[in-house]
């Protein structure tokens, strides 16, 4: 469906993407990003990472960022990171905090038209939910006791988005070290932890979005956009243009489409 008239005029510089990655994936995950929709969008990115790397520097500079979290996959070390993008986001001065993982492909383009649709200064927190009801979580209170609490998240693995105004509301729980002491209050990951200041403390509904999509879609949804264009040649060339063996994310060959002069993409895709 098209998205109703925009609420507000932005452009891509006023979004901040915060992509989650670790050191073991700069090779295997982050280099097919920079050299597809990273590339395109320098200026807003930023990568949040947990090890030194001389050559992701050379690539990226400053918006390479080193956590200094543990490179554990442990509930501790990716709120640690979490806590850091928001933290950067805030000092950024930016309108719109969007978190994605290093598996996500962000067609910015679309993301911009999404989010122009909401004034930033409104309490906005956008995403796709991985559970088809609410978490069931228990909250901790101090002096032992506890209270059972549920909420919506967007999971991070289809990245969301929170405007500037409501990110300011969620300082108490989410600044400085705050995030990770309310991530250890529920016991829960870093994008729950999102939901439960967004949905529970501050009482903030989550607004669904079906053009954010987690990796166990990716495919699915690649393919039925691939069918959506009812244009033959499209689907031919986009086969032929990268097979699977060669581009097995896909990401390649969604590229060449939203990004046809890319150098490396083959000519025929340049439509
Ligand atoms: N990740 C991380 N530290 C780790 C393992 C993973 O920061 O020790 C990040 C990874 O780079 C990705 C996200 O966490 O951005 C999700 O990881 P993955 O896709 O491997 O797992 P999923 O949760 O999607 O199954
Ligand atoms: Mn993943």
């Amino acid at each position: 469906a098209a998205d109703p008239p925009p609420a507000e005029d932005i452009s891509a510089d006023d979004i901040f993407i915060a992509v989650k990655t670790t050191k073991k994936f700069h090779q295997s995950r982050l280099n097919l990003l920079l050299e597809t929709w990273i590339s395109r969008n320098m200026q807003q990115t930023y990568i949040f990472t947990d090890g030194e790397d001389e050559e992701l520097k050379k690539k990226i500079g400053s918006h390479a960022i080193n956590t200094n979290c543990s490179a554990a996959h442990s509930r501790q070390a990716l709120s640690c990171k979490m806590a850091v993008e928001y933290d950067k986001f805030i000092e950024s001065g930016k309108k719109w905090f969007c978190h994605v993982d290093d598996d996500n492909y962000v067609n910015v383009r679309t993301l911009v038209k999404h989010l122009s649709q909401y004034p930033h200064t409104q309490d906005m927190y956008i995403g796709k939910p991985s559970l088809d009801r609410p978490i069931e979580a228990t909250e901790r209170l101090g002096d032992n006791k506890m209270k059972p609490v549920n909420f919506w998240f967007a999971t991070g693995g289809a990245g969301f988005c929170v405007s500037r105004g409501l990110a300011l509301k969620m300082s108490p729980w989410a600044s400085g070290g705050h995030f990770m002491n309310t991530a250890e209050k529920i016991r829960l990951p870093d994008d729950c932890t999102v939901g439960y200041i967004v949905e529970s403390v501050l009482g903030v509904p989550l607004t669904r979005s079906n053009l954010f999509h987690s990796h166990l879609e990716n495919l699915q949804q690649i393919t039925l956009s691939y069918g959506m264009f009812e244009n033959k040649s499209n689907i031919i060339n986009l086969k032929g243009a990268f097979p699977v063996e060669e581009d097995p994310s896909r990401f390649k060959s969604v590229h060449c489409l939203l990004y046809p002069d890319t150098p490396w993409c083959p000519p025929q895709v340049a439509f």
